[in-house]
């Protein structure tokens, strides 16, 4: 099942998912756009998550809905 990303509402850039290890794997979403204000980590802080369906909700949740 693909989970639709919602596209970043602080410049308009693409979303992509990313993990790493911290403790235990940590599941986020980040603002693609190389050149993205720093306001866009807000968003990336927000959908982290131990969970990646979560991190997904979270990210969407963030950009509004
Ligand atoms: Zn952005």
């Amino acid at each position: 099942m693909r989970e639709n990303l919602k596209p970043c509402k602080k410049c308009g850039g693409k979303p992509v998912r990313e993990h790493w290890y911290s403790g235990g794997l940590v599941f986020a979403v980040r603002c693609d756009n190389p050149d993205r204000p720093d306001t866009c980590s807000e968003a990336f802080y927000y959908s982290r998550s131990k969970d990646p369906k979560e991190a997904i909700r979270k990210w969407n949740e963030f950009q509004g809905g």
